[in-house]
């Protein structure tokens, strides 16, 4: 009992939740519901009735009438079903758009440390593969609870219906057969048998569900499988390793193997379902109905009711014990769809666990911002080493600052942490002497450009990108393409900054490269302004000329912000103020090159040579990158 009241209490928050993605949509479904259980209890009585006026010899032309009234009920409720159908239609486009809008929302509110955290991608996961198999959660319901009302107003009009089978006065017969039968005993017996019935069709459609319900679990782990798999071939990148290393063979088997496992799972049901619920139920049925015509058909014959009656009562028992049945398998399916309906819910729940800060970020036009790492530690959740220990930092306004280390050291974990992506595990991190988690986050954000190393580009225009709006000033989103050494390839472009990117929208996209990509996301750091540049590899990706020139350009694209510059080529950093060396998570060393490389103990020496042995002048320890123009 408890477990069914946590699941209503479930439906109504579900039925609220879909209110909320979709007004009034529920409620217009309901409402078709009704039409539904109304229409045939419609037909069974005006037939009833037309056949007693046929048969007591009633004038034609007031059959005719009954006739016009049962067509014209049956035309109007049928179109007024089907009108109603338009709007939810129309509607359940936008219920669908809603809820998909719904998880994406909140993947982009949610902490940062939460989306990269392998929990809540199974969690996704698994909402994803709820979907795949019968669109199981928020949707199964919104798809099938209407049809439980459906299922009780078909009880209650069945019930009204057949109301007087049983409490219409026995007359006394006195002779034959009809002696047993018309009696209040035989009535009671009747209606044993339909309670027996309806156990029977309760029983056989519960232990069907369940079964069902077991049988798809299994599958869920190859639907898992299988969407994985539709992943890597689908996408371009997938599909090129599919072709290099020859693997179309054995995912097309695996895909076999999983296809062939739903089709055996669906047809267990069948079989099951034939065994255990349409033999037996069939059985019952023809049981009920010859027992039901005896007693309706020997009812009608002393005068008890009248002929028309029997088909009536008939029509009615059978609606009544098919609907019980049906409400039962739907109520089992939907309170087996809850537990998929709370995956969702906890997941679009998530409260946030930062500090969420008020304070708004002074606008100063002096640009004088100050950021300080004070003795901060940080480990990443679900794991048990330190990615930063005790690091001790701080920027000076205007500095160009170069971040150095081998893979892994925690150069990036500091800039995620600067940006509060992550709040440090130990120590605090200040923003002109304010622990910047008490900033409003939004505004804290605006002080900084990132050009991360795993940017993303998305398919819309090239101007867009840059200004990731899509109001923009034309001529700044030009001149931050230049900078960021893309103007040549904007001078080919017929439709400017108004090209899309990709093809993913536009037949006409353009598919851009690696290097190209790096240069818009520089652009889009450029466009944005902010007093910090934080630049994480922004070469990587360049062949050795544009790479040089960004170097060379450097100052001027940075101009008057603060700078923090990631990067493996240490040649590179030359031309910042200080640079910071990173070895396992800690800062090691921090100074300008000449001093830091002069020192042969420290790690930048040793960095230093580690990569000279790569470039052809040895001699003087330079590793300019090849085609870098050297001042
Ligand atoms: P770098 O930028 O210097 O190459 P990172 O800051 O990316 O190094 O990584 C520092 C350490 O933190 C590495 O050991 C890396 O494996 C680990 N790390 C990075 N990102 C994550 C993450 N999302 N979850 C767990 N560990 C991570």
């Amino acid at each position: 009992m408890k477990a069914l009241l946590a699941d209503l209490k479930m439906f109504v928050k579900t039925a609220r939740h879909i209110e909320s993605l979709c007004r009034g949509n529920l409620f217009l479904k309901l409402i078709s519901a009704i039409l539904d259980s109304v229409q045939p209890f419609v037909n069974i009585y005006m037939s009833a009735k037309i056949v007693d006026m046929l048969l007591s010899g009633f004038p034609m032309e007031e059959i005719l009438v009954y006739v016009g009234i049962t067509v014209g009920l049956h035309f109007s409720i049928n179109m007024l079903n089907r009108l109603l159908w338009y709007f939810i239609r129309v509607r359940d486009n936008l219920l669908n758009n809603n809820y998909s809008r719904s998880k994406k929302a909140k993947v982009a509110e949610l902490d940062y440390d939460l989306v990269d955290n392998v929990e809540t991608q199974k969690t996704l996961n698994k909402i994803f593969q709820h979907e795949n198999v019968n669109n199981g959660g928020i949707l199964l319901f919104y798809y099938n609870a209407p049809n439980l009302i459906h299922q009780i107003f078909t009880v209650i009009f069945s019930v009204a219906m057949t109301f007087s089978l049983f409490v219409s006065p026995y007359p006394y017969v006195g002779s034959g057969v009809t002696k047993y039968v018309v009696t209040p005993y035989f009535g009671a017996f009747v209606l044993l048998l339909c309670v027996i019935s309806v156990w029977i069709s309760v029983h056989c459609s519960t232990k069907r569900a369940h079964y069902a319900t077991n049988e798809w679990q299994k599958f869920t782990f190859c639907n898992q499988f299988l969407s994985s798999i539709f992943t890597v071939m689908y996408a371009a990148a997938g599909s090129m390793q599919v072709r290099i290393y020859n693997q179309k063979k054995r995912l097309l088997d695996a895909l076999h193997v999983n296809a062939k496992m739903a089709d055996a799972i669906g047809e267990n049901i069948s079989r099951y379902q034939l065994k255990h619920e349409t033999i037996i139920m069939g059985i019952t049925e023809t049981v009920m109905q010859i027992v039901l015509y005896t007693f309706a058909g020997l009812g009608a014959l002393v005068g008890r009711f009248s002929v028309g009656s029997i088909v009536k009562y008939i029509s009615s028992i059978l609606q009544f014990t098919n609907a019980v049945a049906a409400f039962v398998s739907i109520l089992e399916l939907l309170r087996y769809n809850n537990a998929m309906s709370k995956v969702y819910f906890d997941f679009i729940e998530t409260p946030s666990h930062m500090y969420q800060g008020s304070l708004t970020v002074e606008k100063r036009s002096d640009r004088n911002y100050n950021v300080e790492f004070r003795d901060v530690s940080f480990r990443y959740p679900n794991t048990d080493f330190w990615a930063l220990r005790h690091v001790d930092l701080k920027f000076n306004i205007g500095e160009k600052l170069a971040v150095v280390g081998m893979n892994g050291s925690g150069k990036t974990t500091m800039i995620k942490l600067m940006c509060r992506l992550y709040d440090p595990t130990e120590g605090q991190i200040f923003l002109n002497g304010i622990d910047i988690r008490k900033y409003d986050y939004k505004e804290y954000m605006l002080i900084f450009s990132v050009v991360f190393q795993d940017f993303k580009l998305f398919a819309f225009t090239l101007g867009e990108n840059v200004a990731t709006g899509t109001e923009y000033d034309e001529e700044r989103v030009k001149a931050c393409l230049v900078e960021a050494n893309f103007g040549d390839r904007l001078a080919t472009l017929e439709k400017g900054t108004k090209t899309y990117l990709y093809r993913n929208f536009e037949k006409d996209g353009v598919e851009i490269s690696g290097g190209e990509a790096q240069k818009i996301a520089l652009a889009r750091a450029l466009y944005k302004d902010a007093p910090f540049i934080i630049l994480d590899e922004p070469t990587a990706a360049l062949d050795p000329i544009a790479e040089a020139e960004v170097y060379s350009n450097f100052n001027k694209i940075v101009g008057d912000k603060t700078a923090i510059y990631i990067s493996h080529r240490l040649s590179s950093c030359r031309f910042c103020d200080k640079i910071a060396v990173f070895d396992r998570g800690s800062i090691v060393q921090v100074g300008t090159h000449d001093e830091l490389v002069a020192d042969v103990n420290g790690k930048y020496h040793e960095l230093w040579n580690a990569q000279a042995q790569y470039y052809s002048d040895k001699k003087e320890g330079c590793i300019a990158p090849l085609g870098m123009v050297e001042k």
